[in-house]
């Protein structure tokens, strides 16, 4: 039996003056959510992939990413908005995160079969690969390749080291494998500020820096990188792991036992 002097929640009316007063102190609430609402769906829309007019993008840059897509000059110009997001907002860190943890583990995996002789290998790339060129592409609005535009970029020496390709670049050098670092880039023109570029991001201790001699000039990267292989090859290396942001960086002659493709939805390379 109840003995407080309290009634129950249930049985209390609440007089009408004061539905009326507790209504009107409600409103204002309800007025200022409105507008937090709507400032939180434009924010949800300019994450790539979550709005309705990002999907032909995302589908455009799944082809990129899948070698579907080939010859583009620049990325469509609907979607550099969209490019820009990918690459600045955290997706293509959380993409590049998880290539260097497969490549990692395939590290780890082949480290412990590979022969002392010093000939177990790997090919990085340079450009967006262990250096990037986003605020560059940026700048450009990810527009037409430049030679001379791009040329000057590179030799200010400022292209930041992409950290998460040093850790591994790190890590294969711990384990004893030899690095070469092989790139389209003018040897001649931009030999010295690419290594000083290098030097200066981290990436040291490397077996060679292999980059565009005259010989090469006027080449397609993918006919220039598989010559460069296959002397690797002839030298006695073996190649067992190649990264690259460029699927010419990755196909063609002694291409390597695995190959890890980097996101990069600015431009293609053949
Ligand atoms: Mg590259």
């Amino acid at each position: 039996m109840l003995t407080s002097g309290i009634a129950p929640m249930a049985s209390r009316t609440i007089a009408p003056w004061r539905q009326v007063m507790m209504l009107l102190a409600l409103l204002p609430h309800l007025f200022l959510s409105a507008p937090a609402v709507v400032v939180a769906r434009q924010w949800q829309c300019l994450w790539p992939g979550q709005a309705p007019d990002d999907a032909g993008c995302l589908s455009w840059r799944v082809m990129v990413e899948a070698n579907n897509a080939r010859g583009w000059r620049t990325v469509p110009a609907q979607c550099v908005g969209y490019v820009n997001g990918y690459m600045t907002r955290g997706q293509y860190q959380r993409d590049l995160a998880g290539v260097m943890e497969q490549a990692s583990a395939y590290a780890d995996e082949i480290a412990a079969d590979a022969d002392a002789d010093g000939l177990d290998a790997w090919v990085f790339d340079i450009d967006d690969t262990c250096l990037s060129n986003l605020l560059y592409y940026e700048a450009k609005q990810f527009g037409a390749y430049d030679p001379s535009a791009f040329k000057a970029w590179a030799s200010r020496e400022a292209c930041p080291g992409i950290r998460p390709v040093l850790g591994l670049f790190t890590t294969l050098l711990d384990k004893g494998f030899k690095v070469f670092l092989l790139s389209g880039r003018d040897e001649e023109t931009l030999g010295s500020c690419t290594a000083a570029n290098l030097e200066a991001e981290g990436f040291s201790g490397y077996e060679r820096l292999i980059m565009r001699t005259p010989e090469y000039r006027g080449q397609s990267s993918s006919i220039f990188k598989s010559a460069i292989r296959r002397q690797l090859v002839d030298e006695g290396y073996r190649i067992r792991g190649n990264v690259g942001d460029q699927w010419s960086d990755l196909q063609g002659d002694s291409a390597g036992d695995r190959v890890f493709k980097i996101p990069n939805p600015m431009y293609f390379v053949p």
